[in-house]
């Protein structure tokens, strides 16, 4: 089967094929680093790693963009509030947001570029625009004019007569000729100015809104068309919707020519998970309170179909915990056989078919809960096939090969560095003989250079225990 994946511009699950051959560029909406991201906004990166994870098993290159938002209406509020630069401001919530990644295994895109970063890009695009007279200047600020692009709304199939403004476009105060119309560029305010904010252009000194930056950035990295762009469905209207016309109405050439969209991640009551709302878990809380991040990941990317909703629970992050484990149980148990008999020739047909069927999930739009079932329904036979010493060799090597299959997605298996567990077990025997000899302070030490490594020690009955956490940061 070839991949197929579901196009939010068509609506349909369509036949995948990159603009050039084997190679696939992609840019995904990244975080608004104003604080911390919560649980949710990381349902959508590893979304998005989920995605380039399996081109990369389908044997394409991928050059993968992922942008930090480090200004917009709120940043500018908490620095001001702060009484700090914007620049400032953001530096922990970027270095966390970089370490929530790490922590959950999230492969790193080729590029995570930074709005202030590129604000040349910005001004030409809206001079460009200006120019086109898709773009005008009112009172200081620049909107783009959305009559003047007549595809606008496609993507979320919108009623362009019953275009409502967006929650962040309704946030502009300032004079156009058309309630829908978005902003560019706003005018510098003095207090701008103290916070770092502003920035000279030809139409004025002032600062980005927020959808050109993805606009300005994608084409800087990957061109003027993409073979994918992702990020939330919250993002579909206005956003993207503005990116679209932004980017076409400069470039004259298709922006983007599939658009992944990946459902919400709710809270225990069900509702959206988000920050303005108040309602929001970071992955910090849930590490605390004592949850692996791999679990975390695994309920992240395979507990659901990116397409559906999911609830955050207690409970579904248990299931979760229990399912990897099973897993690395059954990968341990397999890789510690040895196989003195012949092979099972029935074992061998299914394992070839689950293997087959788990890629053929995964390509039918990344249908990974199906897949991970799938490899689930054969652990149990393939136990059975353990118990009664039924795995040949070639069984042995072909049950591995399905653990590989599924970690190159879930990538909780084994993820374990090499030569991790004796490490961390050396330095904890180093810490015991510490502590015997009353060397307390080395003792602190030992575990405060595993704690920043990820890594927690739990004194237990058995002794001392550890267990990965988010690095400390
Ligand atoms: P932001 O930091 O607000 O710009 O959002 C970053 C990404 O997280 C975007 O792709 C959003 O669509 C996504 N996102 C925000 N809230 C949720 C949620 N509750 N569940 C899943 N994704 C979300
Ligand atoms: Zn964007």
């Amino acid at each position: 089967m070839t991949l197929r994946l579901h196009n939010s511009l068509t609506g349909t699950k369509d036949e995948f094929q990159p603009l050039e051959n084997r190679h696939v560029r992609m840019y995904t909406c990244g975080p608004t680093v104003w604080n911390y991201a919560h649980v949710g906004n990381l349902r959508a990166f590893l979304f998005y790693d989920l995605v380039r994870r399996h081109l990369r098993v389908s044997g394409y290159r991928v050059t993968h963009v992922m942008n930090l938002t480090d200004i917009d209406d709120r940043i500018l509020d908490q620095a001001m509030h702060a009484g700090t630069t914007i620049a400032e401001f953001v530096k922990p919530y970027a270095q966390a947001f970089f370490e929530d990644m790490a922590a959950l295994r999230a492969e790193r895109a080729e590029h995570y570029p930074r709005a202030t970063e590129h604000i040349n890009e910005m001004v030409d695009m809206i001079s460009t625009l200006i120019e086109n007279e898709n773009a005008y200047i009112a009172d200081g600020d620049v909107y783009f004019r959305i009559a003047s692009f007549p595809k606008y709304g496609e993507l979320s199939h919108l009623d362009r007569a019953g275009l409502k403004a967006g929650a962040r476009v309704a946030a502009d105060k300032y004079e156009k000729e058309s309630v829908s119309d978005f902003a560019l560029w706003k005018k510098a305010q003095p207090a701008d100015e103290r916070i770092g904010a502003a920035w000279d252009a030809p139409f004025g000194r002032g600062r980005p809104g927020w959808h050109i930056e993805c606009s300005a950035m994608s084409k800087r990295y990957l061109g003027e068309t993409l073979d994918i762009h992702a990020g939330g469905v919250d993002l579909m209207f206005p956003h993207h919707e503005n990116e679209i016309a932004q980017s076409e109405a400069a470039n004259h050439a298709t922006f983007a020519r599939v658009w992944l969209h990946s459902e919400h991640l709710a809270d225990a009551t069900g509702d959206k998970m988000s920050k303005s709302a108040g309602s929001f878990t970071t992955l910090r809380h849930l590490v605390n309170a004592g949850h692996d991040p791999l679990a975390i990941r695994f309920f992240l990317i395979a507990n659901a179909h990116y397409r559906s909703r999911v609830r955050l629970s207690p409970e579904a992050l248990h299931a979760a915990a229990e399912q990897v484990r099973r897993l690395r149980e059954f990968a341990d148990r397999v890789n510690r056989t040895s196989p003195s008999g012949a092979d099972d020739g029935e074992l061998a047909r299914k394992t070839a078919d689950v293997r087959a069927a788990y890629r053929d999930a995964l390509d039918d739009d990344l249908n990974l809960p199906q897949g991970v079932g799938i490899v689930f329904e054969h652990i149990r036979e393939a136990n059975a096939a353990l118990d009664a010493g039924r795995v040949g060799p070639l069984n042995q090597a072909s049950l591995l090969a399905v653990i590989d299959d599924l970690d190159a997605h879930l990538d909780v298996v084994r993820a374990e560095e090499p030569g991790l567990a004796q490490e961390v077990e050396r330095l904890i025997a180093e810490r015991e003989g510490a502590r015997k000899t009353r060397d307390f302070a080395r003792a602190d030490r030992i575990r405060d250079e595993l704690r920043a490594r990820g890594i927690a020690l739990e004194d237990s009955k058995e002794g001392v225990r550890w267990r990965r956490i988010a690095p400390a940061g």
